[in-house]
C-alpha cells in the first residue's frame, strides 16, 4: 500500500450520487458498502502517501538545517535613533553576512550566518526563524535566543509591538496554523513563561503573583528547582504550565506572563520608557545612573537590563500511536553590557555579575556544542541548566545578536560581535573556499525545493483527505 501511494498521486473519485442513499431509519443501502469500503481504501492510500511525503519533507528539513548549522548566528542592527537632523555616519555597516566597524583606532570584521540591517523587518527576521519552527513540529528541541546591549531591539525582535508582532507571537501562530493544515498528526500546545533574575527563577503564569519586590529583597519566590531526568531531559520542577488549546487562548496567556515580567510597564513604574530613554543617554550619564545611590526607580532600571525572560512552548504530537514531545524555548537575554565597568556597587554589582554569568556560561556552553566538546558546561548558570535539553545534540539553536548603530556604542557592539564569533566558531562558513560555498549554496536552495515541492503537494492531498472524510 505504501509502496503503491509513494509511485505518484492517488486521486479520490467521490460516489457523491450514490452516497445520498442514506435510509430514514439511519440504515444505510447494502450495495452501498462496497462504496463505503472503497472510499475508506482511497482514505487509507492517501494517508500513506501524506506519511510518505511527511517523512521525505522532514528528512529534507533535517539535512537543510544541518547544512545551515544546527547553532545559527543572525546579527540584527537597531535604526538610528537620532533626535537631531544631522545625519552622522555610523561606524558600523553591513553586507548580507558580514559587518565592519570602523572608529578611530578600531577596525572589525565579523561575519555571521545572516546580518539584518537597520531597514529590516519582523518579517525578515521571522523567514529566517520559520524552518527551524517546523524542527520543533517535527519533534527537536528548539531555541531562540535574544543576545545584545540593552536598547538595541531584543525585546522589539522578540515582542514586537502591537502592529508589528515579534517572533514569539508570529511563532506561536504559526504552530496553531500548521497544526490545523496537518492531518496526519493531532497536536496540542501548552505555555510556561518565565524569568531568570541573579540566579533565582521567577514563573510568570503562576496563579497569585508575588509582589515583586519580595523577590528580589527576600529571595523567598523562587521554589522552583531544575531537575535532570534520566532521559537527558530537562524539567523545572513547580513552573506553571498552561494547556492552550487555540490560538486566542495561547495569546491571553502570553500576554498575561508578558505582563508580570519585572521589567512590563505595570510593574516598575514605566521602566521599558526609561530603558529607552536610556539609549538615549551618553556612556558618563549612564555611568552616573549606575554608580550614584540608586533609588528605587533607577534601581529598577538596572533590573530591566539584567532579568532573562523565557517563554516556552511545549508540543504534543501524536502520529498513529507515538506521541512525540519537543520544547520550543524563546529567549529575551539580559542587557549583555559590562556593568561593573559602570563602577556599580553593592547589588547593582552582583546583578551585574550575575548577568554576565548567565551570558558568559550560555557563550561556553554554544561554544562547547561547536567544537563538538565531550563535555559542556551547562551546569555554571540557572539560565544554561535550564536549556541543556534544547542547546545540544539533535536541538536547534539561533541566536540573534543585535547591536547598535551608534558611535557611542561602539565598544559593546564591538564585545557583542565577539559573543557572535564565538558562538560561531570552527562551523563558520567563512572557512569554506568560494567553491565549496557555491557547491553548499546550490544544496541548499535543492533541500529548500524539495521542501516546497513536497508542502505543495502535502497541502493538496490534505485537502483531498479532508473531502473524502466529508465523504
Ligand atoms: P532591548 O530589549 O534590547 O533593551 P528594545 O527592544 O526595548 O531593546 O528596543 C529599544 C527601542 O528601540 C524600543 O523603543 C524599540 O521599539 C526600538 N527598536 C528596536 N529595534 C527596532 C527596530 N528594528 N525597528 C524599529 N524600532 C526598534
Ligand atoms: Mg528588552
Amino acid at each position: 500500500m505504501e509502496k503503491e501511494a509513494m509511485e505518484g498521486h492517488v486521486n479520490v473519485m467521490l460516489p457523491q450520487e450514490n452516497l445520498r442513499s442514506d435510509l430514514p431509519n439511519g440504515g444505510i443501502v447494502l450495495g452501498h458498502d462496497k462504496e463505503i469500503s472503497t472510499l475508506q481504501e482511497e482514505i487509507s492510500a492517501l494517508r500513506s502517501r501524506q506519511r510518505h511525503l511527511n517523512r521525505r519533507r522532514r528528512e529534507a528539513l533535517g539535512k537543510l538545517i544541518d547544512l545551515k548549522g544546527s547553532i545559527r548566528v543572525f546579527c540584527r542592527v537597531r535604526p538610528s535613533i537620532s533626535t537631531s537632523n544631522i545625519k552622522i555616519k555610523s561606524p558600523v555597516t553591513v553586507e548580507q553576512e558580514n559587518i565592519a566597524v570602523r572608529a578611530v583606532g578600531i577596525k572589525k570584521d565579523s561575519s555571521v550566518d545572516r546580518v539584518f540591517d537597520q531597514e529590516s523587518t519582523q518579517d525578515d527576521v521571522f523567514h529566517e526563524v520559520k524552518p527551524i519552527l517546523r524542527s520543533a513540529l517535527d519533534g527537536h528541541n528548539v531555541c531562540i535566543l535574544a543576545f545584545g546591549q540593552t536598547g538595541t531591539g531584543k525585546t522589539y525582535t522578540m515582542e514586537g509591538t502591537s502592529d508589528n508582532l515579534g517572533a514569539v507571537p508570529r511563532a506561536i501562530q504559526e504552530l496553531f496554523s500548521h497544526a490545523a493544515q496537518d492531518t496526519s498528526s493531532t497536536y496540542s500546545f501548552s505555555i510556561s513563561m518565565l524569568e531568570v533574575y541573579m540566579g533565582s527563577l521567577r514563573d510568570l503564569l503562576a496563579p497569585r503573583q508575588q509582589p515583586l519586590f519580595r523577590s528580589i529583597e527576600g529571595n523567598t519566590t523562587c521554589n522552583l528547582s531544575i531537575l535532570a531526568t534520566t532521559s537527558g531531559s530537562v524539567q523545572v520542577e513547580g513552573l506553571t504550565d498552561v494547556a492552550v488549546p487555540d490560538l486566542k487562548k495561547a495569546n491571553q496567556w502570553y500576554c498575561r506572563g508578558r505582563r508580570s515580567r519585572s521589567t512590563s510597564g505595570t510593574n516598575v513604574n514605566n521602566v521599558s520608557s526609561r530603558s529607552h530613554w536610556w539609549v538615549g543617554l551618553d556612556r558618563v550619564s549612564a555611568c552616573a545612573v549606575c554608580s550614584g545611590n540608586l533609588n528605587s526607580t533607577q534601581f529598577y532600571l538596572v533590573l530591566a537590563l539584567s532579568v532573562c525572560s523565557l517563554t516556552r512552548i511545549t508540543i504534543r504530537r501524536c502520529g498513529g500511536v507515538t506521541e512525540q514531545v519537543s520544547k520550543l524555548w524563546l529567549v529575551d537575554l539580559g542587557g549583555s553590557e559590562r556593568l561593573l565597568k559602570t563602577g556599580a556597587s553593592g547589588l547593582t554589582m552582583d546583578e551585574g555579575k550575575a548577568i554576565n554569568l548567565s551570558l558568559s556560561a550560555l557563550g561556553d556552553v554554544i561554544a562547547a556544542l561547536r567544537r563538538k566538546r565531550s563535555h559542556v558546561p551547562y551546569r555554571n548558570s540557572k539560565l544554561t541548566q535550564i536549556l541543556s535539553d534544547s542547546l545540544g545534540d539533535g536541538s536547534k539553536v539561533v541566536m540573534v545578536v543585535h547591536i547598535s548603530p551608534s558611535k557611542d556604542d561602539v565598544g559593546e557592539t564591538i564585545c557583542s560581535l565577539g559573543f557572535a564569533k564565538r558562538a560561531r566558531l570552527i562551523e563558520s562558513s567563512r572557512e569554506l573556499s568560494e567553491d565549496l560555498k557555491m557547491l553548499k549554496r546550490k544544496r541548499l536552495a535543492e533541500l529548500d525545493k524539495e521542501i516546497c515541492d513536497a508542502e505543495q503537494e502535502l497541502g493538496v492531498l490534505n485537502e483531498q483527505i479532508r473531502s473524502a472524510e466529508r465523504s
